[in-house]
């Protein structure tokens, strides 16, 4: 007889994927080693960006479903003709509630927390979405990794606990403003790995139901010496769009209304510095930037830049004792799994259903060929 499952999903924000390797993540690596390691990384959507790719990651939907857009915020584009606020769709936090499990959220953004509506989960840190008073918190106003160093052993420690989240922000502001090679961004990752290390060790007494899993949001490249790129000061595209936002590398537009898309889409391609286009909705246009290069904002990261093709690639890691364990290392080995493909797989393993995932129950295949 199996005993309950326990999942555990532990997502960085912003890890410099260069920096995970033996010597300088240990405890992961053998982690990936005993379980599993997609070689080339986890995919995400565009933009690659936060609050998009983690609403991804716990809805198992895409953007056009849940959506969140884009992680800039301003009102009139978003909320918007350029996205939502806050998750349409429940997530795998919500869909484990509703059936009776016990779950617990330990996030280092308050914000994302919001987003993905885990501000209202009375078993979430921090409580309300609201950073306690005296909480230690990095440059850009965030908890630090040491700040929810007690609340995530606390959660991992309690055997009750079916389904935990954990989100450490710290990866991301350094990496922002040190670049994902810095030697101190180097350092806050050796130490957030040892403090996987504690998790990993709170986890052990129950390791046979366990499950992790490791991602994160969007890869880090060093910002190059290019201006800024701004679509609505170029010349050659005057008048075609009447709205856009920034979101790192990538920006939304809206075309004007009676705009030809297709002219719109070939004069906005051929500005420097743009790289990549993608068009969903009619009057809706995604520009993505060519690596090193960001478009113009009120807040351009000094060092660190992601949103476009080139950090679109995520941690993806799986180990744990439970069965489960073995059938999806070897799948994420064959097939590199994208943001929206974690929760349906999850909850799978929770037997809980999650309508409104579209990505794939990465141990779909396998458990049907076994059936057959
Ligand atoms: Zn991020």
């Amino acid at each position: 007889m199996l005993k309950r499952p326990r999942i555990v999903l532990l997502a960085f924000d912003g890890f410099p994927l260069d920096l995970f390797r033996p010597a300088m993540t240990p405890r992961l690596w053998q982690l990936g080693q005993d379980g599993g390691i997609a070689p080339q990384g986890g995919r995400t959507g565009l933009p690659s960006t936060t609050y998009p790719g983690f609403t991804s990651l716990l809805t198992g939907a895409g953007q056009w479903s849940h959506g969140v857009r884009t992680t800039a915020q301003r009102p009139g584009a978003v909320p918007g003709w350029a996205g939502a606020n806050r998750t349409a769709v429940p997530t795998i936090m919500h869909a484990a509630r509703d059936v009776g499990l016990r779950t617990a959220v330990v996030m280092g953004d308050h914000q994302l927390q919001r987003v993905m509506v885990l501000d209202d989960f009375d078993t979430a840190w921090p409580p309300a979405g609201i950073v306690p008073d005296g909480t230690e918190l990095d440059a850009h106003g965030y908890p630090t990794n040491a700040a929810l160093r007690s609340h995530l052993l606390e959660a991992a420690s309690d055997p009750s606990v079916d389904l935990l989240f954990v989100h450490l922000n710290e990866t991301d502001t350094l990496g922002h403003d040190l670049g994902p090679n810095a030697p101190a961004t180097a350092r806050c990752v050796r130490s957030a790995d040892a403090l996987v290390g504690e998790l990993l060790d709170a986890l052990a007494p129950d390791w046979e139901r366990t499950v992790v899993a490791v991602t994160s949001d969007h890869d880090m490249v060093l910002r190059l010496p290019f201006p800024t790129i701004d679509p609505m000061a170029s010349r050659d595209c005057a008048g075609l769009a009447d709205d856009w936002i920034a979101d790192g590398c990538a920006a939304w537009l809206r075309l004007t209304p009676g705009a030809d898309p297709h002219m719109a889409i070939d004069r906005f391609s051929a500005m420097h510095g743009v790289a990549a286009w993608r068009w969903h909705e009619p009057n809706i246009l995604l520009l993505l930037a060519a690596p090193g290069r960001i478009f113009a904002q009120p807040y351009v990261p000094i060092t660190g830049i992601h949103g476009s093709l080139d950090t679109a690639r995520t941690l993806a890691i799986v180990g744990g004792g439970h069965p489960a364990v073995d059938e999806l290392g070897a799948r994420i080995r064959d097939v590199a799994p994208r943001l929206r493909d974690w929760a349906p797989t999850l909850a799978r393993i929770l037997e809980i259903e999650l309508p409104d995932a579209e990505g794939t129950d990465l141990l779909e295949p396998m458990a049907s060929r076994a059936a057959g």
